[in-house]
């Protein structure tokens, strides 16, 4: 019986613990969230640190705009296409 609550509250720990790689698992940086959350989750600093970095909303990736058009790259600062010369709409 002991060993079973030893084992649920290694488990429960465990959660815990590594609770800000589950939060960030979606992230870009995940391999870092775990890395931090990992080699300093144990001082509470680090583990506050990960958590917050894992719950942190990134900023969209932004791909390269491309002409509805036609799919020629465009440039932010175009306001016709270079290729098709359709009026872009920001
Ligand atoms: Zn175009």
């Amino acid at each position: 019986m002991d060993a079973i609550r030893f084992i649920l509250l290694m488990t429960g720990c465990l959660a815990i613990y590594f609770l800000p790689t589950f939060c960030g698992m979606k992230k870009r940086n995940a391999g870092a969230i775990f890395a931090l959350n990992l080699l300093l989750g144990w001082t509470l600093v680090g583990w506050v640190v990960s958590l917050v970095w894992a719950l942190t909303v990134e900023a969209p990736t932004h791909p390269h705009p491309t002409c509805g058009m036609c799919g020629a790259p465009l440039r932010l600062t175009d306001r016709f296409c270079p290729s098709c010369a359709v009026p872009i709409a920001w």
